[in-house]
């Protein structure tokens, strides 16, 4: 069994699949979107994360830094130790595939009451391939329902290894314009969508997902194409996911500099409205999970 890199397990969710599911992060992604909220899955690293509100400049960090520059992180951990605030942190961590179903098993009772399982998200989860075939035939052994959580964009050949081993794939659609998508996202969508095509036309269970970025994706031609989409792919409901600011803050403790001018969460009304437009050509859209 393989090693992976994670950089959080998240208990009792109940917006990644059915029932009371445990989310495990993976590191990794080859996507840079704009919006990213989970912007410490996007290296396949580690990383180091500082939290300027509990720093109280006592200079213990720079002496113990045999680097002396952040850009330049050995990720050696001292100033981690020294740090009498715990203001800093080496965020994510290597685990073994056995050691993780170790700790997946111990919420098997919320699984069995709740129809929940296991879903793997990010990051890109299909950036580590082999690790993630390594916990899903672990999980289809042990009888725990997987699910990933994905943007899609992975040589076919490694979706459809996953998919084998896998119950549900919650699927991401960002934009239908491959211009716009590049723009926002740093690839193509070619790939992404003709995964999605391959993926619809196996028996595959699939749950579309698309997050709602003001001013990215809400326009009118984007929605009522990706509505069309869904209605040649024979998909007859979409996830709708509203944006939330809630992950700005990371960027900030992580070093990144996202560049972009601040997006506005939609409102309730914003988010009916485009379930409106998906519900008129056929298609049913559901606001959250
Ligand atoms: S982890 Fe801390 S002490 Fe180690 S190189 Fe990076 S900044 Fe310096
Ligand atoms: S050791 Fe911690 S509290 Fe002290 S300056 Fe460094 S980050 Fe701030």
């Amino acid at each position: 069994m393989r090693e992976g890199r994670i950089f959080n397990i998240q208990r009792f969710s109940t917006s990644d699949g059915p029932g009371i599911r445990t989310t495990v992060f993976l590191k990794g992604c080859p996507l840079n979107c704009a919006w990213c909220h989970n912007p410490e899955g996007l290296s396949s690293g580690f990383d180091l994360v500082i939290n300027r509100d509990k720093c109280i400049d006592c200079g213990a960090c720079v002496a113990v830094c045999p680097s002396g520059q952040r850009n330049a992180c050995l990720l050696c951990g001292a100033c981690v130790e020294a740090c009498p605030s715990e203001a800093r942190q080496i965020m994510g961590r290597a685990v073994r595939a056995e050691e993780l179903m170790a700790e997946i098993r111990e919420d098997r009772v919320f699984f069995d009451e709740s129809g929940g399982g296991v879903t793997f998200s990010g990051g890109e989860p299909l950036s580590q391939p082999e690790f993630l075939v390594d916990m899903l035939r672990l999980c289809r052994q042990a009888g725990i329902h997987t699910a990933l959580d994905t943007s899609g964009y992975a040589p076919w050949a490694v979706l459809e290894e996953a998919v084998k081993l896998l119950d549900l794939v919650l699927f991401d659609i960002k934009h239908l314009d491959d211009h716009c998508h590049e723009t926002l996202t740093g690839v193509s969508n070619s790939l992404i969508l003709s995964n999605l095509r391959r993926l619809t036309e196996s028996a595959t269970r699939v749950w579309l997902r698309m997050p709602v970025i003001p001013g990215c994706n809400d326009d009118e031609k984007n929605i009522r194409g990706t509505a069309r989409l869904c209605r040649d792919l024979g998909i007859g409901e979409i996830y709708l996911l509203p944006y939330h600011a809630t992950g700005t803050y990371k960027y900030g403790r992580l070093g990144i500099d996202n560049g972009l001018p601040e997006i506005k969460e939609p409102s309730d009304d914003q988010m009916n409205d485009l379930a409106t437009v998906f519900c008129s050509l056929g298609i049913r859209a559901i606001i959250g999970g």
